[in-house]
């Protein structure tokens, strides 16, 4: 699996993180395949979470993702998945490892400013949920 998806959550995006996340990430090594911004509502929120489905912040978190816009990237690299986990850090910003993603940005363990699939959660159906194959480019 060379692919993965990222989500800059709504937290980030309101605080105009993304062009530093970005540039964070594309500089560890990853190449943007496909990008968009969108505006989850709670029904999509919850499809996409469905797997916390049952969990004390299941409803908290539908509400999060859907209260802003957020930024989806579809992104390549060698072990895609298991390195952007390792760029992004740990749930809890405060545990995340220094100069990760979260650790940087983070404010609490739920507003945790990004989404990184996780190696062995089916990051293609992730992927899936957001971009058709053709709104995928191999360059
Ligand atoms: N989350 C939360 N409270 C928790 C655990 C998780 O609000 O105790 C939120 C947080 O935004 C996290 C998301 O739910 O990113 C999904 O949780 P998961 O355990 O899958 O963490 P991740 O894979 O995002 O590191
Ligand atoms: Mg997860």
């Amino acid at each position: 699996m060379d692919k993965t998806l990222l989500i800059i959550k709504p937290d980030a995006v309101k605080r105009n993180l993304s062009g530093k996340i970005l540039k964070q990430i594309m500089d560890a090594g990853f190449t943007v395949l496909g990008m968009k911004m969108l505006w989850l509502n709670k029904e999509q929120g919850g499809k996409f979470y469905e797997i916390h489905k049952g969990k004390e912040f299941y409803d908290w978190l539908v509400n999060f993702i859907s209260s802003g816009p957020v930024v989806v990237a579809c992104l390549r690299a060698p072990d895609a998945p298991q390195k952007l986990r390792g760029v992004v850090g740990a749930t809890d910003p405060k545990k995340a490892a220094p100069n990760t993603v979260r650790n940087l940005y983070g404010t609490s363990v739920g507003e945790n400013v990004v989404h990184a699939s996780a190696p062995d959660e089916n990051p293609q159906r992730e992927i899936d949920f957001f971009f058709k194959a053709e709104d995928l480019y191999e360059y």
